[in-house]
């Protein structure tokens, strides 16, 4: 069998298996509705753009400006050439934002993840990973572990007397750091760390905490700092990383914030900083954009809390049975992957676009369809969708 058709029976076997993930083409900016596959005027409830900012004409202002005065490429890594003023601005305003000393993009919060555990840990050190975090966290620890033979271990999702065990055994095997990494808030759950025991917890054994906000920053808190502002724990968190690729402008883009040291530490020995280029200038206009909105209007991130809660009530109402949280992931379990992907399929033909996630994004028997709500979601936007899902919920017998 040549190499391409070996490729085609695989994808051949994905379609029979009902795991194949069909790409919807959007043909207008990423907002509440956008136009998709030929149709005008989709409720958008799958995507990250938790504010609105995607298409906010502030951020897209300050992305044109950067064009203008930076100009397309970064053409160099940081530390040679590709460092430039818009970099250090959005930098400080990300580390206030979050409540650091210190932040340092990179291309992506994946890159960030992968550029901070195998810069941090060597031979001696260990990372003790909650069970569900992130791949990008998974990824950037299997790397670690070939790169600087750390050692590594996982705790069972958000079990924090199996986390003290962990912690416990490493403490006795002399650990020189402890590292404990864990999603600020689970993507596929949209359930949030226990950060107030975890950070007892690192404190009691020496250890150090990072959370990965992605799905956090701009979301969750009252002025939309983080999981931190959540617990009200702002500063209280030894490293966050994040995503400029959610709620502050969507664009791409991550960060590592910290001490006043980590930035300049990651600068000098992160192997994504060191080899792959800078954040393009119009990105990093657009983010820092996007921070200083949320600083200014907080009301939006209050309109999102809301629009959460009003969308996660009428689907209780309606007899689905979305998992409880208080975040705007809401993901509703439908069990087999085909389900999943057939109920996402039909929502669409409703003009509702949900996307279905199956194994192995998540464990077989658990596949859902999640929903992703925004501050840029009007009631009726929520309400068009709400009857959508009672339509297609009666159509499959869910309801
Ligand atoms: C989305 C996400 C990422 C990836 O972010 P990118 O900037 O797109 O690489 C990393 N970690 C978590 C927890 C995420 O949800």
């Amino acid at each position: 069998m040549t190499f391409a058709a070996r490729l085609d029976a695989e994808l051949a076997q994905f379609r029979r298996d009902g795991v194949y993930k069909r790409l919807n083409y959007l043909e207008s900016p990423q907002a509440a509705r956008a136009k998709m596959e030929g149709r005008g005027d989709v409720v958008i409830l799958s995507s990250n753009n938790y504010l609105g900012l995607c298409n906010a004409p502030d951020v897209v202002a300050a992305g044109k400006r950067a064009l203008d005065q930076f100009g397309a490429g970064t053409g160099s890594v940081r530390f040679i050439c590709g460092t430039f003023t818009v970099h250090r601005e959005l930098e400080a305003a990300l580390a206030r934002f979050v409540g650091c000393e210190s932040s340092l993009t990179y291309v992506s919060c994946w890159n960030a993840n992968e550029g901070l555990v195998a810069t941090l840990l060597g031979e001696q050190d260990i990372v003790i990973s909650d069970q569900l975090n992130h791949a990008s966290i998974i990824d950037a620890i299997r790397l670690a572990k070939v790169i600087t033979k750390c050692q590594t271990a996982v705790y069972r999702h958000s079990d924090m007397a199996d986390l003290e065990e962990k912690l416990r055994s490493a403490q006795a095997a002399n650990a020189r750091l402890k590292l404990i990494f864990t999603d600020g808030v689970f993507s596929m759950e949209g359930d949030i760390a226990k950060l107030p025991d975890i950070v007892t917890l690192a404190r009691k054994y020496d250890a150090v905490v990072a959370v990965d906000d992605s799905h956090a920053t701009g979301v969750l808190g009252r002025s939309g700092r983080g999981s931190a502002e959540h617990f009200g724990m702002l500063g209280d968190i030894d490293i966050i990383t994040s995503t400029l690729g959610k709620a502050l402008g969507g664009a791409a883009g991550g960060f590592t914030a910290g001490p006043a040291p980590l930035a300049d530490y990651l600068t000098q020995r992160s192997r994504p900083q060191l080899f792959s280029n800078a954040l393009p200038p119009t990105v990093a206009a657009s983010a820092l954009a996007a921070v200083q909105h949320v600083e200014r209007h907080p009301e939006v991130v209050t309109r999102l809390h809301e629009n959460a809660r009003y969308f996660r009530e009428r689907l209780l109402a309606l007899g689905f049975k979305p998992l409880p949280g208080e975040t705007p992931i809401i993901p509703v379990i439908l069990g087999e992957t085909a389900k999943a992907i057939r109920m996402s399929e039909l929502l669409l033909d409703e003009g509702v676009f949900v996307t279905g996630f199956g194994y192995p994004v998540v464990p077989q028997g658990h596949a859902r369809v999640r929903c992703q709500v925004s501050a840029a979601h009007t009631r009726d936007d929520l309400d068009l969708a709400l009857a959508a899902f009672k339509r297609v919920g009666a159509k499959l017998g869910l309801l």
